[in-house]
């Protein structure tokens, strides 16, 4: 399950008489449980790839099937984690990790444990009644996180979601999501510009460049996490 597939993915974005063209050709597997990050400098697409993915954008042509199902619009079979976290800012904690149960109905005590669960996982046990504006970055990312795994989608999409971090926060937070990878078995697509932090986490990185037309590369990253 979470397992990707992309094929001859085109995107052009079309504004005020202007054509750019953000993705062209691009095709991927991803297979189940893969951790793979997606490189590349500002520009390359690496957005429009991710929320391509997300179904928030229409692709311009090309397929994108999870699980050999064409996708069509968002879905909690795949989650997203923003780098300025998108968190709601008139619900706790434990409101916006709720957030996705509430959406799929699911009963109100079952949501509160789902959410406990989750908060107790990210180490937010005890700010369950705090609102966003009284945490820090890196717990307001932690929220975020809670509140996507919260809904158990197949597939975690990451935008840079560390990039506004200092680095300590940064390196124990990779930590944090390579236990959850381990432990949950999501298959995670994770972006960001640091190359250092793509080799440290994925099992294969994807580098994207600026220039239409050239060959998308994937190098295989040699990891041993016994
Ligand atoms: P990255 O995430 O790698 O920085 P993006 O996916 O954001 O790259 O952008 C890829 C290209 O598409 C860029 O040239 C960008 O200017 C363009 N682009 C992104 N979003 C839009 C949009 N909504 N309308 C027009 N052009 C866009
Ligand atoms: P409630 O729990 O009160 O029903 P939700 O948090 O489910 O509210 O929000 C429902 C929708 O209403 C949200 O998608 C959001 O767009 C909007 N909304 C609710 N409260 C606010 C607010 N304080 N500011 C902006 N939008 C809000």
């Amino acid at each position: 399950e979470g397992h990707v597939t992309i094929s001859n993915l085109e995107k052009v974005y079309e504004s005020g008489g202007e054509r750019t063209k953000a993705i062209e050709d691009l095709s991927l597997e991803v297979p189940s449980g893969e951790f793979l990050s997606v490189v590349g400098p500002s520009g390359c697409g690496k957005s429009t790839l991710l929320y391509l993915i997300a179904g928030f954008l229409e692709e311009t042509s090309g397929t994108i099937s999870v699980d050999d199902q064409p996708i069509s619009g968002p879905g909690t079979d795949r989650g997203v984690v923003f780098q300025d976290y998108a968190l709601f800012p008139w619900r706790t904690v434990m409101g916006n990790v709720e957030y996705g149960l509430e959406q799929q109905d699911v009963g109100k005590s079952e949501r509160r444990d789902t959410a406990q669960k989750f908060i107790d996982m990210m180490d937010l046990d005890g700010f369950e009644d705090k609102y966003p504006k009284e945490l820090s970055g890196g717990m307001k990312q932690r929220v975020a996180l809670a509140r996507t795994l919260a809904y158990d989608p197949k597939i975690l999409l990451m935008d840079e979601p560390f990039g506004a971090l200092d680095q300590p926060l940064r390196e124990s937070l990779q930590d944090h999501l390579l236990d959850i990878w381990r432990d949950l078995e999501k298959t995670v697509i994770f972006i960001t510009h640091d190359v250092e932090e793509a080799v440290y986490l994925s099992e294969r990185v994807m580098i994207m460049t600026r220039h239409p037309g050239t060959k998308k590369t994937t190098v295989e990253i040699d990891v041993d996490r016994t």
